[in-house]
């Protein structure tokens, strides 16, 4: 199936194993455990010499019919679905990384994703040293003898900077290094990092993949070999995804296509009104030609995706004076909703990093994020220009 079709056919069809039943839509199975014909089949079955359902910390056929979905899309051999993309980043490391080794991630990454690498995983004897995501040579510099992981997320939340996947795939190979791809803004629909050499790709499937903000979900996919080990940990350890919320992914990922491409075209659009706003001094969007990426973003990704950065005039005030006016956009941190959301990254998303790591990031004051939904563009410039022309 995976190479016959096309992705938006992928999206629909992927991953469905009908029942006795002959069910159209996926049907939802809200079980914990599963019955064996035989003391036997139990025994083969827990000791993996058989293949079937056990218990549904780490299999059930909803969840399985979701990472099918998503490794069909993604062109990954495997796919592991966790509870949150903060679990898939956990498990990932936790299974891919003992005691005494190293990671180098990009400093514009998600303020989770730094909290955990930066302050938990220390406490563990995991490492991760932070560089500039566009400074391939500061990857390469970054390497210690010790070093398993390259993570990047690209394009970075909130700043939209491109990692060039494939060069740094090349220096990371080189030394027998493993790249992850946080793909959470683009999703499979604007671009494949496995395409480009990446081992493994991570989504945090809250966002466009449910793309309606209903449930919390994640996912590892790539080679079997690693996902296995990601699955030995959710065996054990148990961040797993619900059925239930398998199922609410499942539907989902069928529009994905489309929103992806509506939300991209809308906010293209937004970016460019914002961009020659008097009262916005910087707009952030990889389809801007005013991008320092414009050209990379472009031979690596479809469109330029749904999120929009931009700084006000002024600072802390003046932000929050465009949040506090608005009455269209929602006020969360949210994103990959069909519903658009605007926030303040400094005091929320990457409120809980220190104001270093965050001037390191250049996260402003006066930066605002939108997630571009599927509302008129016009509703959208015009509640936005309410605050924006009271500064
Ligand atoms: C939201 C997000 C995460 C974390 O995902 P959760 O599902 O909220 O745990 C990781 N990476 C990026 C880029 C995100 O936007």
């Amino acid at each position: 199936m995976v190479q016959k079709y096309q992705l938006e056919t992928l999206s629909v069809r992927a991953g469905q194993a009908r029942s006795q039943f002959n069910e159209h839509s996926e049907a939802l199975y809200l079980t914990s455990s599963y019955v064996f014909d035989n003391a036997a089949q139990a025994a083969a079955r827990f000791s993996g010499e058989e293949e079937g359902n056990v218990y549904s910390r780490f299999t059930n056929p909803t969840v399985a019919a979701f990472q099918e979905r998503l490794a069909a899309l993604e062109g990954a051999e495997a796919c592991v679905a966790t509870a949150s993309g903060m679990s898939a980043i956990l498990s990932l490391v936790m299974a891919l990384c003992s005691a005494g080794d190293h990671i180098v991630a990009s400093t514009g990454l998600f303020g989770a994703t730094q909290q955990l690498l930066g302050n938990i995983m220390t406490r563990f004897g995991v490492q991760t040293s932070f560089v500039s995501q566009t400074r391939v040579e500061a990857w390469a510099e970054a390497i210690r003898p010790e070093t398993k992981l390259f993570f990047l997320e690209t394009p970075s939340n909130p700043l939209t900077e491109i990692a060039d996947i494939s060069a740094l795939v090349a220096v990371a190979h080189e030394r027998g290094i493993l790249v992850v791809v946080d793909n959470c803004f683009c999703t499979p629909i604007l671009q494949r990092p496995l395409d480009l050499g990446a081992d493994l790709v991570m989504h945090s499937a809250t966002k466009f993949l449910d793309g309606q903000g209903r449930v919390l979900g994640g996912a590892v996919a790539g080679e079997k070999k690693l996902t296995d080990e990601v699955l030995r940990f959710l065996r054990t350890a148990g961040p797993t995804l619900s059925a239930f919320n398998a199922w609410v992914l499942l539907k989902g990922m069928e529009t994905l296509k489309i929103r992806l491409e509506a939300q991209s075209s809308k906010a293209l659009e937004l970016a460019r009104w914002l961009e020659s706003h008097p009262k916005v001094t910087r707009t952030y969007y990889p389809g801007l030609e005013s991008h320092p990426q414009f050209e990379l973003a472009r031979r690596q990704q479809k469109s330029g995706g749904a999120i929009v950065a931009f700084e006000v005039k002024g600072a802390r005030s003046e932000a929050w004076k465009v949040i506090d006016n608005c009455r269209l956009l929602s006020i969360t941190a949210n994103l990959g909703d069909t519903k658009t959301t605007l926030t303040h990254p400094a005091t929320t998303t990457h409120g809980r990093i220190t104001p270093e790591q965050r001037a390191a990031a250049g996260i402003t004051e006066s930066l605002l994020r939108v997630a571009v939904g599927l509302e008129a563009v016009v509703d959208l410039q015009n509640d936005l220009d309410v605050g924006l022309s009271q500064i």
